[in-house]
């Protein structure tokens, strides 16, 4: 998924492509279906592996909120996620149902299934979320974005087995362990996160060269020495101790989200742009050892569409890959 975030100069000169679409199609140079039907396609180029077996139509944009769209088609077109949302209780009050980001996401899916246009404005759903503090007119971090609005729908899903359920569809649960160097006494933590959060360089300041590389990084350990060690309790002092993370069990759905975005004193917000290549195929054997991760097979733009957005020197700010979406591809 590409994203833009902090820079609003740079964001107004990059406007979100189907926005661009729109601007074409009112000055004459193409007719609004050619330009909705483009845009669509470059959509759906930035989000192939995701699993696009909803059948619904594209969401414009309306004003700075490419971010929120991308994210809202991530989670629409997933249908393991329109599952529960279809299972939801429909608030009886309108109020509320104003209110219910849930309810809010069933109503703009029906919209984007049923509607005869090429594409729908989620206004009602922004407003919603407006509602909950969620200001639309601003650039966002989509991993921040994402994690904002996956907590609004879990916390308002009022059904305990449906949030659950949820939860089993995104969590990532790992454990935290600490080693002692001296005795080998090592502590353990399970913890759970909504997205791995991958380096693009490594601990010697390189650039990693790819997915794997970056995840191989993420899972390394680190050795704690000095002004770093750690209170050992078998030892009753502070030790060397080796810190890591291990990867305990992959959701259904795995969001990956590359540290594209690095923050200066001072200064605007820095995006690194190299090419950091993905898979179309993730397998977690090297990391763990019974579990797989794979995307969906059934990806509609061809792969060629998506290794676009690997990013370079010149790509375009919202052209490169941040946020990326794998589909468990053997549920069992
Ligand atoms: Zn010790």
């Amino acid at each position: 998924m590409g994203q833009g975030i902090g820079c609003p100069e740079k964001s107004r000169k990059s406007e979100p492509a189907l926005n661009q679409s729109m601007k074409k199609a009112e000055d004459g140079e193409e007719s609004r279906e050619e330009a909705v039907e483009r845009g669509d396609k470059q959509l759906r180029a930035l989000h192939g592996v995701a699993d696009l077996n909803n059948g619904a139509i594209g969401l414009y944009n309306m004003g700075l909120s490419c971010c929120l769209n991308s994210l809202l088609q991530v989670f629409l077109m997933n249908t393991h996620f329109t599952v529960i949302l279809r299972r939801i209780r429909v608030p009886t009050v309108r109020i509320e149902q104003k209110k219910s980001v849930p309810y809010q996401m069933l109503l703009l899916l029906e919209q984007m299934q049923c509607s005869k246009r090429r594409a729908v404005y989620p206004q009602e759903l922004v407003s919603c979320l407006t509602w909950h503090n969620l200001k639309l007119f601003v650039q966002y971090d989509a991993a921040q974005l994402f994690l904002s609005l996956w907590n609004l729908i879990k916390s308002q899903i009022t059904d305990e087995q449906l949030a659950d359920r949820l939860t089993m569809l995104y969590t990532i649960w790992v454990q935290e362990y600490l080693v002692c160097q001296k005795c080998s006494f090592e502590t353990r933590r399970d913890s759970n996160m909504l997205s791995l959060p991958l380096p693009m360089f490594n601990s010697c300041s390189q650039r990693l060269k790819t997915l794997e590389d970056s995840l191989r990084c993420f899972f390394q350990p680190e050795l704690l020495t000095d002004n770093n060690m750690c209170l050992c309790e078998q030892c009753e002092r502070k030790t060397p101790c080796l810190q890591g993370m291990r990867l305990t069990c992959l959701p259904h759905t795995l969001t990956l989200h590359l540290k594209r975005f690095y923050y200066k004193k001072s200064s605007w917000t820095q995006k690194i742009s190299y090419s950091l290549p993905f898979p179309q195929s993730l397998d977690f054997n090297q990391i763990l050892t019974q579990e797989q991760c794979h995307p969906d097979a059934k990806e509609k733009v061809s792969w060629d569409d998506v290794k676009c957005t690997y990013g370079n020197s010149h790509t375009h700010w919202s052209e490169t890959a941040y946020l990326l979406v794998y589909m468990r591809k053997n549920p069992q």
